[in-house]
């Protein structure tokens, strides 16, 4: 019989992890059986839930909005990753049962980057726009693979400056909002605000995109989001949204949970093909 894995979050009708990781399962071979799953709000359900989940037998869980905190707070052993981060989207417990939690959002963007778009965040300046939980679980995978500055502007300042405060013996970090982003091209910009969702983009000035920038939305739909678009009317070297993240940090939670790395870039071609279709 197939183990049993499951997304929890709300809302839920639209996730396409049960499609990624079925996908997942067939390139592997592994006995996997995933499923979306709707969890009420409301104190305590999510934790009664995910008890219930693995009491019934079940090997893993992903974890998503508005769950990420929940699940940190319930898992006993936290990677490095995720303990920084504050948010675990991936729930597994361990041979003598303990519950881990991990977070695969951060290394899913730079596999993205790196991997499947060939940017190098190596010597990288980057603008970070967003302070909520992407944001928060990137910024050490990103200062980790070489980046050298990432300035954080957030519409909420006080949110960037804590992380700012949280990450700073890492890498050098600054915080603003978006009207006071200095005006000078960044080598990568992030759009980790969920202001895309709404079709909308937070004010930004043109001189932050150069001849040479990566311009990555953490956001993807069947259209190009607001901010890509606003991206390439600017000149950017590369506008890229945020499907292949999403993919990559399933196939690092399904390496977690199995022990294999899926292969991935046809996977991301292909969910991109039916979005469109
Ligand atoms: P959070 O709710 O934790 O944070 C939202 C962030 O967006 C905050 O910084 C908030 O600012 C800002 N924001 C919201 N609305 C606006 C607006 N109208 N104008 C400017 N800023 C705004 O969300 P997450 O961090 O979990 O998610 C952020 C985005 O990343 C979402 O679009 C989500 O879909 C995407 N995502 C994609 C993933 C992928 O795999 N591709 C994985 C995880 C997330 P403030 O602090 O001021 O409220």
């Amino acid at each position: 019989m197939a183990d049993r894995y499951a997304v929890f979050g709300n809302p839920i009708k639209h996730s396409k992890s049960p499609r990624i990781h079925a996908a997942f399962a067939e390139q592997t071979g592994e006995a996997v059986d995933y499923r979306a799953q709707l969890v009420e709000l409301g104190t305590g359900v999510f934790e009664q839930q995910v008890e219930q989940f693995f009491a019934e037998g079940g090997k893993g869980l992903n974890i998503t909005v508005p769950f990420k905190q929940n699940a940190w707070r319930m898992a006993s052993w936290r990677s490095a990753a995720a303990e920084r981060a504050g948010a675990v989207n991936t729930l597994y417990r361990n041979e003598l049962g303990t519950l881990c939690g991990d977070n695969t959002d951060g290394v899913g963007l730079v596999c993205d980057l790196q991997n499947n778009n060939g940017i190098s965040l190596k010597g990288a300046r980057v603008l970070m726009l967003g302070a909520g939980g992407a944001v928060r679980g990137v910024l050490e995978p990103f200062l980790k693979a070489g980046a050298v500055e990432i300035v954080i502007a957030n519409r909420t300042v006080a949110k960037a400056q804590e992380l700012v405060e949280l990450f700073s013996d890492l890498g050098q970090l600054s915080a603003c909002g978006f009207e006071d982003i200095e005006a000078r091209a960044f080598d990568v910009i992030v759009n980790g605000t969920s202001a895309s969702l709404q079709g909308e983009l937070p004010p930004l000035p043109d001189a932050i995109v150069g001849a040479d920038s990566a311009c990555y939305d953490m956001m993807y739909g069947a259209q190009p989001t607001p901010f890509c678009n606003w991206a390439s009317q600017r000149g950017a070297a590369k506008v890229i949204d945020g499907l292949g993240m999403l993919i990559e940090q399933a196939a690092e939670s399904f390496r977690i949970w199995r022990g294999v790395k899926p292969q991935t870039p046809e996977l991301i071609a292909q969910i991109r093909a039916e979005l469109s279709g």
